[in-house]
């Protein structure tokens, strides 16, 4: 049996169709249904429903032998024990820096104010900021980043930018981008030795839908 774990929303919406390359149709419908495991058409391969931020977790541990994570989600949980083959190109966005309209980010950079940024990425803000000198108190939120500059909580927040929609609705700018970022296809080591046929088609197959995709865009 393959487990591939995923998480509800854009991930694994994006990742059906390149499922479906592979030959392999999820049988049930996540939000019509409260399982977290489910079955697919092909008998040797299972979807696990799990938290965004827990696919590397499941992943490193052999919860599940592959995942599809993002970047952002990857680099602040570091990728010890798992070989991360592909750069799915999907859920793509970005990581940036975002202020009130009114906030002079760039003079309290300049004078080397203390800023006080609101993340749900700490490690990659904290990285970030020490490698532009900027001196920064950072606090750890996990979810709705764009109230804290709005309530007085922070000057700046650090989180995915796609449209810049829900900046602009809640009057905030974008002034860094820190990185792009996009999902990626994370693979247990030790299951990839232990099951790598199945596990090398199901790569194979994912990166040839990738590269496609690619060079239709380019
Ligand atoms: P947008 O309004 O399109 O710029 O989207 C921004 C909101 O969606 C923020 O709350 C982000 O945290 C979230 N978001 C954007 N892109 C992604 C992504 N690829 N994965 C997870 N969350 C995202």
């Amino acid at each position: 049996m393959i487990t591939l774990a995923l998480s509800k929303g854009r991930i694994f919406e994006e990742t059906l169709p390149l499922l479906a390359a592979a030959g392999v149709e999820v049988t049930e419908d996540p939000d019509r249904s409260r399982k977290l495991i489910l079955a697919t058409t092909h008998p040797e391969v299972r979807v696990v429903l799990v938290r965004a931020s827990d696919v590397p977790t499941y992943v490193q541990y052999g919860g599940a032998d592959l995942g599809v994570t993002g970047l952002d989600v990857l680099l602040e949980h570091g990728n010890q024990g798992l070989y991360q083959p592909l750069d799915l190109r999907i859920a793509a966005c970005r990581l940036s820096v975002a202020v009130r309209a009114d906030y002079d980010y760039a003079s309290a950079v300049k004078q080397g104010s203390r800023i006080k940024v609101a993340t749900k990425y700490v490690g990659l803000a904290r990285e970030f900021f020490a490698g532009k000198g900027v001196h920064v108190d950072l606090i750890k939120l996990y979810g709705s980043m764009e109230l804290a500059p709005l309530t007085g909580l922070a000057d700046a927040i650090v989180d995915l930018v796609s449209t810049g929609n829900t900046l602009k609705a809640n009057d905030l700018v974008e002034v860094e981008r820190i990185m792009d970022i996009s999902a990626r296809l994370v693979v247990n080591q030790a299951a990839l030795k232990i099951k790598q046929a199945p596990i090398r088609r199901l790569i194979d197959a994912f990166a040839a839908v990738t590269a496609e995709r690619f060079a239709a865009a380019s």
